[in-house]
Order: structure tokens, then C-alpha cells, then sequence
């Protein structure tokens, strides 16, 4: 049966998935939710979103994935979405030197892209330094033998901004927030008979549920510990160089300048001139050794992880700013930090029921680090998982992963990504255990 809309509806997790169920269940005349936050502020310091800006890329190597894209590019040129979305193209290679699987994955994204028609059109091929200047003129490296492709339907969106603008439209439209440790930190979820009732705040305070929707992001494993190794907490560096005003004006209307053996770059804000960098890589991970389950290391250790960058993501970000903008490789890197977000071994999401919980609690996580562009939308899924009549995720491939959703082979690593994971303890000085 559909949840009926007059259920207290509690959810845990004030990012970018929280929010933007939030948004589509009060849309859709849910008149009783209520969103849990375990920072004071939102966008939340602990929220992967909570940056200056995320790629909107709309081809996956996954035809599934492009189609939902197209959706949400679709949704975030509306007027609630359209103040964060810039639409300065994608500007995706590799260079001379890239291995060989980062040139595969080129050739599979830049296939998707030419084989889409709402996409293709706006796709230029680049077969080096010179196809790509036209597109960046502002780039004054030697790109020593760049190549791949420019597509002028893609482009990022503010993602702090984006945040923070779906929460104020939710709080008027009547959405209540509880925010920081004590009030909005969920410490559990109470259970009766398997099923949940509510959850029991930092202050110890009870919360009456009809329904609790987790969607904590990279914090999920700890409210929800049965989810087990389905979810991997896992982080990614970032950085910023600080620009002079002219500098911010100069790099005005760059593409997002992507190189898969590297990293990536992307136009600076003009409200703080920072120009953010992230370096490609395996990730870091967090395994709890008795469990082998990886977690956040949030809110704990926020004051650890921030100012952080591992000495080979500093060296992959000056490279790139080297064969680029070499003017900017012998900066200082300020505003450095790890970023967490929750992975699965398929990249695939995960929005369903929690099995056994009798349908009362709903885990949307799974994010896989490419979730984000997809803000205007997510909460659409949910919605439609709660309309279901027979109360079952049809997208199987969204399912709880152990409860027979998910891909039957999900092979050895995922496809995009290029090099291993690494243990947060082996690369951060002077630390054994988080
Ligand atoms: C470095 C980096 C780069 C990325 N780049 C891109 C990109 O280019 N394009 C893209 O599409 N996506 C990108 N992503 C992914 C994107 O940021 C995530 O997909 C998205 O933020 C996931 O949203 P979420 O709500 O699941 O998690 P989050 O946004 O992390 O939010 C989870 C929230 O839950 C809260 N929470 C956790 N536990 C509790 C609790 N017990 N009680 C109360 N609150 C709790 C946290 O404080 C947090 O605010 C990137 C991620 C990283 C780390």
C-alpha cells in the first residue's frame, strides 16, 4: 500500500538527497516531515555538497544513468534551479601520457555522448592542443597531447548554493528542520518489533515516525549498521587556489576542464575567487577493523580531515595546473579538505526499503560520488517508492543490494575510476585509527 500522505515523515540527513526529498514529498502534499541535521548549519559542513560546485555531465557509460541526466539538466534549467546551474560545457581528456584505462573510459564517455541524440549535437571531437583552445582560449599550457572531446550540453551547478536555497523554498513551503548534534543529530532509530517508531535525538529527545527515510550520505553505515560492506565511506581531496579579482575575471566562462589521469578544475566564483581543484584517484577509505565496514570519520574528526591533502593529490592537481594554467601550479592550495560520500561497488544508488523493517524505514544512499547532478530529481524516487502500491523499488537496480537488487557481477573495480583505494590511516600523518 502507498504511504499515506498525512505519515509523520522524519529524515535523517539535511545534504543534497535529504533535501531534495524533502522538496518532492512537500510538493506532492506530504504534509508531516520533518528533516534531522547533525550540523548547526545547512549547506552542513559534514555534506559532501557542501562545496562550491559539482559537474553536471549527462553521459554515463551507462544509457540509464544519461537518461536521468538529460531529466534532471532538464529540471535544473527551471526557475527554483536555474540561479545554480551553469551550463559552461565539459571540457573531457586525457593527456599524452594517461594509462591506458583512462583512455578506454575517454572512448566509452566520448561513444555516449556522440551515440545520444540530445546529446550528440553538442559534442565537438578534440584531437589535440589546438581543437582545445578555441574552447579555453584562457588556457596557456602546453596540454602536451591532449585530446578528447567538448561537450557544450553539460556544464556544474553551486552546489552550497544549490543547498541552501532548497532549504529555505522547504522550510516556507512548511518542511521542519532540528539542526546540530544535540537536536538534529540522530543518535538511532527506535525500533518496536523490528518496526521503526521513530528515532532518539543528540538530547536524548524521542521522535515520533510513521516513517524514517536514511539519508545520511557517507554517515549511513552507522545508523543503519545492517546495510554492512553494501556501503563503502570513501573520500576524494579537494583544493582551491585564491585568484586575484582580475584573475577571477579573466577565467570567466571556462568549461569544466577535466583530465581523466589528473583531476579536474573549474571556473572560480567570483563571490570568494577561489578556483577549485580535485584530483583523479582511487579514493580513501576508513575500514573499522573489527567490522571491515569503512565509515565517515564525521562529526568526530572534522578538525582531522579538513586542511588535509595527501602528498599524490597535491602532486596529480600541480600537474594538471601545470600542462594548463601553469601560472597557478606554484600556488599556495587553501580551503584543502577530504570529502566523503558513499560509494557501492556498481555505482548504482540505493533507494528501497530496508528489508525486515516492515516498511517503515527507507535508505537512500549509495551516491557513488556522482550524485549531485542529480539533486533536482532524487526526490522524485523516493516519492515514487512511496506511492508504489505494492510498496516495492521497481528500479531493481536501486534495490538493497543483498535482498537480490543490484547487478549479478560487479566485477573487480568500477570502470571510472582509476587507481586503488587507500586506507585514510596509511597516508594521513602521525594517525593509526580515526
Ligand atoms: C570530492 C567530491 C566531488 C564530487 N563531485 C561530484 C560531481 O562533480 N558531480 C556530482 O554529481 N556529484 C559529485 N559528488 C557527489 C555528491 O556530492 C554526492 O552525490 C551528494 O552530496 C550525496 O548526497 P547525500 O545527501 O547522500 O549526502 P551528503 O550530501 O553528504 O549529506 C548527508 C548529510 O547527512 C547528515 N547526517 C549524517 N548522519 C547523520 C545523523 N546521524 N543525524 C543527522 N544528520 C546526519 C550529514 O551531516 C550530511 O549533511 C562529489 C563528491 C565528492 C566527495
Amino acid at each position: 500500500m502507498a504511504v499515506p500522505k498525512s505519515t509523520p515523515i522524519l529524515i535523517i540527513g539535511g545534504g543534497a538527497f535529504g533535501l531534495s526529498t524533502a522538496l518532492h514529498l512537500v510538493q506532492n502534499n506530504y504534509t508531516d516531515i520533518t528533516v534531522f541535521e547533525q550540523d548547526e548549519q545547512i549547506p552542513p559542513r559534514y555534506s559532501a555538497a557542501n562545496d562550491l560546485n559539482k559537474i553536471v555531465r549527462a553521459e554515463y557509460e551507462d544509457k540509464f544513468y544519461t537518461d536521468l541526466t538529460i531529466e534532471a539538466i532538464k529540471t535544473w534549467k527551471t526557475p527554483l534551479f536555474a540561479p545554480y546551474f551553469h551550463q559552461t560545457g565539459f571540457l573531457h581528456c586525457v593527456s599524452g601520457a594517461a594509462p591506458q584505462k583512462a583512455q578506454e573510459t575517454l572512448k566509452r564517455f566520448q561513444d555516449a555522448a556522440t551515440s545520444h541524440p540530445t546529446i550528440a549535437p553538442h559534442v565537438v571531437p578534440l584531437n589535440g592542443p589546438g581543437d582545445i583552445r578555441p574552447w579555453f582560449w584562457q588556457c596557456d599550457g602546453p596540454l602536451p597531447g591532449w585530446r578528447g572531446y567538448m561537450n557544450r550540453f553539460d556544464g556544474y551547478a553551486h552546489s552550497g548554493n544549490a543547498l541552501a536555497g532548497i532549504y529555505r523554498v522547504t522550510q516556507g513551503a512548511g518542511v521542519k528542520f532540528f539542526l546540530g548534534a544535540q537536536q538534529g543529530g540522530v543518535a538511532e532509530i527506535v525500533y518496536e518489533g523490528g518496526k521503526a517508531v521513530g528515532v532518539r535525538t543528540g538530547d536524548g529527545r524521542f521522535h515520533a515516525a510513521g516513517l524514517v527515510i536514511v539519508a545520511a550520505g557517507a554517515g549511513v553505515g552507522k545508523i543503519l549498521p545492517s546495510l554492512g560492506t553494501q556501503i563503502v565511506a570513501k573520500a576524494w581531496s579537494v583544493a582551491h587556489v585564491l585568484l586575484s579579482d582580475e584573475e577571477t575575471a579573466a577565467l570567466r566562462g571556462i568549461p569544466v576542464t577535466y583530465a581523466r589521469d589528473f583531476g579536474f578544475f573549474f571556473e572560480p566564483d567570483p563571490k570568494t575567487n577561489l578556483l577549485k581543484l580535485c584530483p583523479m584517484g582511487g579514493g580513501y577509505i576508513n575500514t573499522d577493523r573489527a567490522s571491515g565496514v569503512s565509515h565517515s570519520p564525521f562529526p568526530e574528526h572534522l578538525d582531522v580531515v579538513n586542511g588535509f591533502l595527501p602528498a599524490e593529490d597535491e602532486g596529480r592537481i600541480r600537474k594538471l595546473l601545470a600542462q594548463t594554467l601553469p601560472g597557478l601550479a606554484g600556488r599556495p592550495l587553501v580551503k584543502k579538505s577530504l570529502c566523503w560520500f558513499a560509494d557501492t561497488k556498481d555505482s548504482d544508488f540505493i533507494v528501497d526499503y530496508v528489508p525486515g523493517s516492515q516498511g517503515s524505514v527507507v535508505v537512500l544512499s549509495g551516491d557513488s560520488g556522482h550524485g549531485f547532478k542529480m539533486f533536482p530529481i532524487v526526490g522524485g524516487w523516493v516519492r515514487d517508492l512511496l506511492e508504489d502500491q505494492q510498496g516495492e523499488q521497481k528500479v531493481s537496480r536501486w534495490r538493497w543490494k543483498e535482498a537480490g537488487g543490484g547487478k549479478e557481477d560487479w566485477g573487480g573495480d568500477v570502470s571510472w575510476r582509476l587507481g586503488e583505494s587507500r586506507e585514510l590511516r596509511d597516508v594521513l600523518p602521525g594517525r593509526t585509527k580515526l
